[in-house]
């Protein structure tokens, strides 16, 4: 039985995870679940999963899912960055799911790996932002770190059994988007509504946005680096619109290797929480005869800005990825909320990033008040690039 904390769990990774955790209950046992606001959902997850320990976003928050919960139902309930803390560092839990969205999951995710939990990774801006700390923490507390964003699992399924140096290239696939037919121009006019109708995948608003803008492929491509421990010129994108093979590793003797599915987070997060072994999904079996053809392109960075920023950022090094992560967060959020146009998300983290020097980060700590000072200045440059 692994007992599990999931962070985040009424999102979109939270409720798939759940919904494997339901399929394999000779498996899986949830010991302590955290969510933001929404505690209509929050409340038939602890009814249904019985964790011990539950958390939410505020003490008001927390009066009022103990009221919601139903007789005999009674976890103990804190709140705030202590309680999700709390929840990932819980005594009886042996892997956390960190699938609370933005730089908001940086500090449990920290607080889990020094507690000795098992990572099954969601939350791509902790790599992004901390990515050689992080590694260092997870080397030092000798934990296991399984990817859950579906190129990451498709990388790591695609390298197993072979050696890392034998790798020539990581190449990771991204479905262009719901504009990846639109041209520049276009997107000037893109309305919230238009960004959010992702083709292939069903996901939370802010990972939407960000695949919408293909901000989400250089997060993947900076997570990729850290994760894989490899260079920046061996990370390679291509365009693959019908989100089928989920990325692929190409190695010295010309051999490509790739990983192929359905669409669907259960499969990936199905296999980080039961590595190395394989369990029932419910994901729709491939047919590929269904497919008239699979096809790949190089993406357009001109028209795709915020790909290009994120290789910028990642060239740039040190400090600069969380501050591209900071000012991204905050742009989406105002895009999502009307203020800024849909090119003002790139506009902004383009002037948040020139007004950056980038110094060396050498602790969690630090990466914190860089996200800070990232938030702060993007706020500020937000007026340049209103509506
Ligand atoms: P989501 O918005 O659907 O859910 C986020 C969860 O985190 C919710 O439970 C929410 O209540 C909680 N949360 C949000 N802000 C919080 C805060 N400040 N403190 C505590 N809890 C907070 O997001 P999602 O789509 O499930 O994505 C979660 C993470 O997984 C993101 O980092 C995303 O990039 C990554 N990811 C998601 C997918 C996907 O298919 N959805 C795929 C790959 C990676
Ligand atoms: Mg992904």
């Amino acid at each position: 039985m692994k007992k599990l904390t999931i962070l985040g769990s009424t999102g979109s990774i939270g409720v798939s995870t759940l919904e494997i955790v339901a399929a394999h209950p000779d498996r899986f046992e949830v010991v302590a679940l955290t969510a933001g606001r929404n505690l209509d959902l929050f409340v038939k997850q602890i009814a249904a999963f019985r964790p011990k320990l539950v958390s939410v976003l505020d003490n008001d928050l927390a009066a009022t899912l103990a009221k919601m919960l139903p007789a005999g139902v009674n976890p103990e309930i804190l709140s705030g960055t202590e309680g999700v803390v709390a929840a990932a560092t819980h005594p009886e839990t042996e892997m956390v799911v960190a699938a609370i969205v933005g730089a908001a999951g940086l500090l449990p995710t920290a607080s889990a790996i020094r507690a000795g939990k098992d990572i099954a990774l969601a939350n791509k801006e902790t790599l992004v932002t901390a990515g050689h700390l992080f590694m260092e923490e997870i080397a030092k507390a000798g934990v296991k770190l399984y990817p859950v964003d579906s190129e990451h699992s498709a990388i790591f399924q695609s390298m197993e059994g072979h050696r890392s140096e034998d790798i020539e290239k990581i190449i990771l696939t991204a479905s262009g988007g719901p504009f990846l037919n639109t041209p520049f121009e276009e997107l000037r006019k893109v309305t919230v509504a238009d960004a959010l109708n992702h083709p292939n995948w069903s996901m939370g608003r802010k990972i939407t946005i960000d695949s919408a803008s293909m901000m989400n492929k250089g997060l993947e491509v900076i997570e990729a680096r850290w994760l894989f421990d490899a260079s920046p010129e061996k990370i390679d994108v291509n365009i693959h619109p019908q989100s089928i093979i989920h990325s692929m590793v190409e190695y010295v003797d010309g051999c490509v290797i790739a990983q192929l599915g359905t669409p669907d987070m259960k499969a990936p997060i199905a296999y980080a929480l039961s590595y190395p072994e394989r369990v029932a999904t419910g994901v729709k079996p491939l047919d590929l005869t269904l497919f008239s053809g699979l096809t790949f392109f190089k993406p357009d960075m001109e028209k795709f800005r915020c790909l290009r920023l994120a290789y910028d950022a990642m060239s740039a090094g040190e400090s600069m990825p969380a501050v591209m992560n900071a000012a991204n967060e905050i742009a989406v959020e105002a895009f999502l909320n009307g203020k800024i146009p849909f090119l003002g998300i790139s506009e902004l983290i383009v002037r948040t990033m020139a007004a950056h020097n980038p110094h060396q980060l050498g602790s969690i700590d630090d990466v914190l008040a860089v996200d800070a000072w990232g938030r702060m200045k993007a706020g500020e440059l937000l007026k340049a690039v209103a509506c």
